[in-house]
C-alpha cells in the first residue's frame, strides 16, 4: 500500500495568505528552516492503478497536478482516482470535491448524515451530479469494515473502518440540521488495510485521546496524526482573542494530556504528524519543539513525502 502525502498544513495552510506571525512571515522572508506545505490531503493506493482520496482539500487541483501518479493516463477525460473517503464536513475536507466537477465518474464514500449535508443543504454539490454516471454515492457505516472500489466487482485490495471521534458538526451546519444528524458521524478517523495485512490509521482531527482509540492506533502500521496545535491557547497567544485547541477540536501537541505523552506508550507503529496548523512552533525544524517531537521518534509531514507499507 503506497500513501502519497498531497498536502500536511492545517486549514488555511503554510504560510496562510492573512497571516503574519512569527511562522508565516519567517517563511515568506526565508529566514526559517521550514517548508511550506498546502492544506492537509492524502492519496492511497494498492498497487498504483487504482488511487483514493481521504478527503478533498481547498488546494486538490494543485496537489494532484504535482503528482504523477494521479494524471490522467488513457482516454481523453480520464483519471486514476477511483474514490474519495470523507471524514467530515469541514470546508477543509470537502471543498476539493468542487475541482472534482468535471463529469468525471467517481464514487464517494461517507456516511449518511455528511451525504445529507453535501446533497441536501449545499446544491453548489449537486454538479457532482449533472449526469447520471457520475458521482457515486456510498454510505458507509461506522465500525463496519468495507472495500474501497473503483467499481462493482473489483477485487477488493484495500479495506477501510471509519469510527467517531468527535460529535460537533462545522459551524456552517446550522444547529436545527445538526440535531437531525447522527452526532457520532460528526467527525471520523479512518484505517485502511491492504490486502497483505498493513494498516494506515488517519486521523488528522482528534478532539481528546482515550484507551480505545490507544489500542487501535497500536494495531496499525502507520499513524498520521493530528498535528495542528503545539499548545491549547497557541492560536489566543498568537491572535489575542479566539478558541483554543481544544476548543476547536484538537488535542494539542504538547502539555501534560497532550499526543506527544499520551501516546508515548506506542510501540509499533511508525507516527507522523500531519494537519499541522501555521502557528505551530514546531514547523521551525531549528527550534526546540522540532527536536523534542523528533526525540519521541515522531515524524513531522512534508508535501510530497510517499509512505510504503
Ligand atoms: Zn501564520
Amino acid at each position: 500500500m503506497r500513501i502519497e502525502i498531497l498536502g500536511s498544513a492545517a486549514g488555511g495552510g503554510f504560510p496562510q495568505w492573512n497571516c503574519n506571525c512569527r511562522n508565516c512571515r519567517s517563511l515568506r522572508t526565508g529566514a526559517f528552516a521550514s517548508k511550506s506545505r498546502t492544506q492537509t490531503q492524502v492519496a492511497v493506493s494498492n498497487g498504483g492503478r487504482s488511487w483514493f482520496l481521504i478527503n478533498a482539500s481547498p488546494d486538490l487541483r494543485t496537489q494532484i497536478e504535482r503528482t504523477p501518479a494521479l494524471w490522467p493516463r488513457e482516454a481523453v477525460r480520464d483519471s486514476p482516482i477511483a474514490a474519495v473517503l470523507l471524514t467530515s464536513a469541514d470546508i477543509d475536507q470537502i471543498a476539493g470535491l468542487l475541482s472534482l466537477r468535471e463529469l468525471q465518474p467517481f464514487r464517494i464514500y461517507c456516511t449518511r448524515s455528511l451525504r445529507r449535508i453535501l446533497q441536501e443543504d449545499n446544491s453548489v454539490f449537486g454538479m457532482l451530479n449533472r449526469v447520471p454516471e457520475q458521482v457515486s454515492w456510498m454510505d458507509v457505516k461506522l465500525a463496519e469494515s468495507f472495500p474501497l472500489l473503483a467499481k462493482i466487482g473489483d477485487e477488493p485490495k484495500i479495506r477501510c473502518e471509519v469510527f467517531s471521534l468527535g460529535n460537533k458538526y462545522p459551524v456552517y451546519v446550522s444547529p436545527t440540521r445538526a440535531a437531525e444528524l447522527k452526532s457520532e458521524e460528526a467527525l471520523l478517523g479512518a484505517t485502511l488495510t491492504s490486502s497483505s495485512g498493513k494498516r494506515f490509521a488517519y486521523m488528522p482531527a482528534v478532539p481528546a485521546i482515550n484507551d480505545r482509540l490507544l489500542q487501535l492506533l497500536e494495531t496499525a502500521d502507520l499513524v498520521l496524526f493530528d498535528g495542528t496545535f503545539w499548545s491549547d491557547d497557541e492560536l489566543v497567544r498568537v491572535q489575542g482573542s479566539g478558541a483554543t485547541a481544544r476548543e476547536m477540536g484538537h488535542v494539542p501537541v504538547s502539555g501534560s494530556e497532550g499526543s506527544l505523552r499520551a501516546l508515548a506508550g506506542l510501540r509499533h507503529p511508525r507516527k507522523v504528524f500531519v494537519h499541522v496548523n501555521n502557528t505551530n512552533p514546531m514547523l521551525d525544524e531549528s527550534g526546540p519543539e522540532y527536536r523534542e517531537i523528533r526525540a519521541a521518534g515522531w515524524e513531522l509531514a512534508e508535501d510530497g513525502w510517499t509512505l510504503d507499507l
